[in-house]
């Protein structure tokens, strides 16, 4: 739990919750580690979470006990939590299928504890349910930076044999470049860092560019006359003014990296070159069921490196230094040596 902005996760034990009404108790078994996440814990965002709280929204486990108007999930179903906790309901937005933008929805490991502790509480409504045939620690990262990714790049409007740049291959980034390739878009990738840039080769990136020893516009420029559509997944406002420079006339920038401040736009550019800035959050219900298909049928697959729960902290660490190459999911059930004998009523968190 993250009792103080800045400071390491504390591990603390405390009460199992009950599950009420439509919510659902699950038993954590792997969870991916966003640099959201690191947001979170710093507190650098605009708005910021009330402390204590848990992190966590990439959680996969198995439901052990559901509240009494629950219909849609079963003791033993996988589910997933995922940043979109709960929602209204019943705005304009959640009545037209944006419940993304719903302004009373409720966030995982914001405003709602998340999946940096064993035991989890879900709304039923709002989790995501996984496919048996996935390995759960492989569809960790899909809860949030493979919807992510998956509806960023929707928004781009890139269509099948056109390119769109990614800028920022991390863990977001390196599966846009899946989701791009399995979508049929040939991408151009950049990052800061080569090991990055190789990953995205792997991938299927058709080019990279090193934004941090060439002019990475006048590169993609250079190459591809401009990208149909750029998708930013790098938290950095420099990135953000780069991207523009990569876009070919008409294209769409779509904003998926959150770093905090704002970034310089060239009014004249942007109305000469006819662009479409825009900003891209998370992904609703249907687009997370899409995005676990494309894994179920194998065209992503991300690349996962796991630790042990009780590492959280160094994990934390490497993604602030820029250590991490794809996705690392903590695996939490059963790695804090405790037993797990019936219904649960202590657990450990962290605070
Ligand atoms: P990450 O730390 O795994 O990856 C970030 C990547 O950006 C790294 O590969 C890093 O080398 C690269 N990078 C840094 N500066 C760069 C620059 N100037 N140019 C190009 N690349 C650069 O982070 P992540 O988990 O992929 O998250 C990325 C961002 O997306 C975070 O700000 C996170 O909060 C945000 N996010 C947004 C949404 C949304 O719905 N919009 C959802 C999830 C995460
Ligand atoms: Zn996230
Ligand atoms: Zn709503």
């Amino acid at each position: 739990m993250a009792r103080e902005f800045g400071a390491p996760l504390g591990f603390d034990e405390r009460v199992v919750p009950l599950p009420h009404g439509f919510e659902a108790l699950v038993r954590v078994e792997y969870t991916g580690v966003c640099h959201t996440d690191l947001h979170a814990v710093e507190g650098d965002w605009p708005v910021k979470p009330a402390l204590p709280f848990v992190p966590g929204h990439e959680g996969v486990g198995r439901v052990v006990a559901v509240g009494h108007l629950v219909t849609s999930l079963s003791v033993g179903d996988r589910v997933g939590n995922a940043w979109l906790w709960s929602a209204c309901g019943e705005c304009e937005y959640c009545a037209s299928g944006r419940e993304t933008l719903c302004l009373r929805q409720r966030n995982a490991g914001y405003s709602v504890d998340g999946s940096f502790q064993e035991y989890m509480i879900v709304d039923s409504r709002y989790a995501a349910k996984v496919p048996e045939a996935l390995e759960p620690a492989q569809v960790a990262p899909i809860l949030c930076a493979g919807v992510t990714v998956y509806k960023g790049l929707k928004t781009t409007e890139v269509r099948p044999g056109q390119w769109v740049a990614i800028s920022g291959i991390g863990g977001l980034g390196h599966l846009a470049v899946e989701y791009a390739v399995a979508m049929g878009l040939s991408v151009a990738a950049v990052d800061i860092d080569d090991a990055k840039l190789a990953l995205a080769r792997e991938l299927g990136a058709s080019m990279t560019v090193n934004a941090a020893k060439t002019d990475a516009p006048a590169e993609v420029q250079r190459a591809i006359g401009g990208a149909h559509g750029v998708l930013v997944t790098a938290p950095s406002g420099q990135a953000v003014a780069q991207a523009l420079g990569m876009a070919r006339r008409g294209a769409t920038i779509s904003l998926v990296g959150l770093p905090s401040g704002t970034f310089p736009v060239s009014v004249f550019d942007t109305v000469l070159n006819g662009l479409t800035i825009r900003g891209s959050i998370v992904g609703t219900r249907a687009d997370l069921a899409e995005a676990l298909d494309f894994a179920a049928r194998d065209k992503v697959h991300a690349t996962v490196t796991t630790h042990p729960f009780a590492d959280v902290n160094e994990v934390l660490d490497d993604m602030r230094a820029g250590r991490i190459l794809g996705r690392v999911v903590l695996e939490v059930a059963g790695t804090l040596a405790r037993e797990d004998a019936g219904y649960p009523t202590r657990q450990a968190s962290t605070v």
